[in-house]
């Protein structure tokens, strides 16, 4: 039998071959159907044993979820047990069995409506809620109508997995066993969204935006993964299986001939040095990080501390995950955002259903509307920086407001840290995301107010050229050497040097060789980064003059099109690298 490709966006590199785990956690569709009077009672018991078997799945899962990812991982798993067990719920639905609905049925429509319920509720308990309903929906339903079981976590170790989803939430991600899982693969997703730079930080090869490889495989099938070359092979013949290994090996064998640039100095042909920081988005990623030849940490994504889990991290916890990577920095910056909860990034708990995420109650807004939990991290952060060098960031910020709100809300946090006698460091810098147009187009005025800048071009490209960073569909159209962006860029980075603050590019734009080489090209020298790209992009550093990065940036900036910046930085970069007597590496 011949073997079928999909093709999709490269998202995090390696190739691997395994048996499909199909993760289809969605509510299913159920066609209406009514019973007569002398059934209602067998339904009822169908609704009651269903109810058995779902609770008993959910202590399993509980138990699991404890051993791979910890006690509060694992706590959502009881509410949802509470949920099955609650007397209401259980009235009404068999109050729509006895008026003839099917017990699929009943169950589906008395969940529907009471997660509409709980996402109206103005209590933010209720509203948190409302996913664990809609978890509970999908379970009652898939026993009921004899579905598949599709448990995220339900994977033996060493099952050396792909799993193949529609779109891993980070919340679902964080709950798999990386023991039991060698790969990911989603329809939704680009190589900005989160469940692409969560693979990457976990080592996890991945492909992303698929658009419709869940119908398609089938749990069982053998595929070969590409995450380099952003391909899915399905049912591969021995051949092709052969092959894989041999491309796997030659890949194996140049990221170790890169390897050693990891831990050279970032210093350009021409003598120019920069800073190359890593992201750190999983705590326990921080030694890995740490020995990873990066200068400290540019971006800690704290939220990843919150999704995954029934409730927020108090403020104890929070300082021992922060001094856990602060220490393993040993005295080395470390840039630590507060959260971006919001957008794709959601807690277990839910959020209230919005129109438009990325446009919504994300990130810092939702920060200073909470302020209570801002407070607890600001707390956790400034005690924990009594431990290293530790800045805080502020994310999506769009006005020097916003900052200001940030500061009091420090000051607050202060207050209350000598009120209870706790030591914490008092001058900890603050300094913002430069991530939306707004904020690249206000910089004269943020400037003076913070003390450095992080430009996020995830988002920044996205907000820039209106193009969902999640979006497969647009993938093709997220062009983050649009002149445009380059434009926004450069400003940001010339009025911060005006001011005498450190402008870092932390976005995924800094991972890529090509766009490096834009961003040092127009005046960067701060490069934060995923850590399995420190190497590949100290390489380029170590193979291009600053100055004749700079004239190719001019000349992007000047192109008129993304299209056209791209062609004009590449040949200069693969001259510039020829010329440094250095291979252009397909570039
Ligand atoms: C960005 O937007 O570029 C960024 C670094 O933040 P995140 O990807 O977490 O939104
Ligand atoms: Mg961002």
């Amino acid at each position: 039998m011949s073997s079928q490709t999909l093709t999709g966006i490269p998202a995090s590199p390696g190739i691997v071959a395994g048996p499909v785990h199909l993760l289809r956690w969605e509510v299913p569709e159920v066609s209406p159907r009514t019973i007569d009077e002398e059934m209602v009672e067998g339904e009822i018991a169908r609704l009651h044993a269903a109810l058995g078997i779902a609770q008993a799945k959910l202590r399993q899962v509980r138990d699991r979820a404890e051993r791979n990812a910890g006690a509060e991982e694992a706590a959502i798993f009881d509410v949802q047990m509470e949920i099955c067990s609650d007397p209401d719920l259980k009235s009404s639905i068999e109050h729509l069995i006895r008026q003839h609905f099917a017990a699929e049925k009943a169950v589906d429509l008395v969940l529907l409506e009471w997660r509409q319920l709980f996402a109206r509720s103005t209590n933010a308990l209720m509203r948190e809620r409302t996913s664990d309903l809609t978890d509970v929906q999908i379970r009652l339903l898939s026993v009921l109508l004899g579905l598949p079981d599709h448990d995220p976590v339900d994977l033996p170790k060493g099952a050396n997995a792909i799993v193949v989803t529609h779109d891993l939430t980070p919340s679902l991600t964080v709950q798999l066993d990386r023991d039991a899982i060698a790969a990911i693969a989603t329809d939704a997703g680009t190589r900005t969204s989160h469940v692409a730079i969560l693979a990457r930080s976990l080592g996890l090869p991945a492909v992303v935006g698929l658009l419709d490889a869940v119908t398609r495989l089938q749990a069982g099938d053998t595929v070969i993964l590409d995450g380099t070359a952003g391909t899915l092979v399905v049912r591969p013949t021995s051949h092709e299986l052969a092959e894989a290994q041999q491309r796997q090996r030659r890949e194996q064998r140049s990221r170790a001939a890169l390897a050693h640039f990891a831990q050279e100095a970032a210093v350009t042909a021409d003598g120019v040095a920069l800073t190359v920081r890593a992201n750190v988005d999983l705590p326990d990623e921080a030694e890995h990080a740490a020995a990873s030849g990066a200068d400290g940490v540019g971006l800690m994504r704290t939220e990843f501390l919150v999704v995954g889990r029934a409730t927020m991290p108090d403020e104890d916890e929070q300082v021992a995950a922060y001094v856990n990577v602060i220490e393993a920095f040993g005295g080395r910056p470390v840039v630590i955002r507060t959260f971006d909860v919001g957008g794709d990034k959601l807690p277990m708990g839910g959020f209230p259903h919005e129109a438009n995420p990325f446009l919504g109650w994300r990130a810092i807004r939702m920060c200073l509307d909470e302020p209570e939990m801002f407070k607890t991290q600001l707390r956790a952060l400034l005690r924990a920086a009594l431990t290293g060098d530790v800045r805080i960031m502020l994310p999506l910020v769009v006005s020097v407001d916003e900052v200001r709100a940030a500061r009091r809300l420090m000051d607050e946090a202060k207050q209350e840290l000598t009120a209870r006698g706790i030591a914490f460091r008092h001058d900890v810098p603050l300094g913002v995301m430069v991530e939306t147009p707004a904020a690249a187009l206000s910089v004269e005025a943020l400037a003076p107010e913070c003390a450095f800048f992080s430009i996020g071009t995830n988002d920044l490209v996205q907000y820039t050229l209106a193009v969902d960073r999640g979006n497969a569909r647009l993938a093709t159209r997220f062009t983050p050497l649009h002149p445009a962006v380059l434009g926004l860029i450069a400003r940001t980075q010339a009025e911060g040097a005006k001011h005498g603050l450190e402008v870092c590019v932390c976005g995924e734009m800094a991972s890529e060789p090509l766009m490096a080489f834009a961003l040092i090209g127009l005046g960067i020298r701060q490069l934060s980064v995923s850590p399995i790209a420190i190497a590949s992009v100290k390489r380029i550093i170590t193979g291009i003059d600053a100055s004749g990065a700079a004239s190719a940036a001019r000349a992007a900036l000047a192109a008129g099109t993304a299209e056209r910046a791209e062609a004009l930085l590449a040949e200069a970069l693969r001259a510039q690298l020829r010329a440094h007597g250095m291979d252009d590496l397909g570039v």
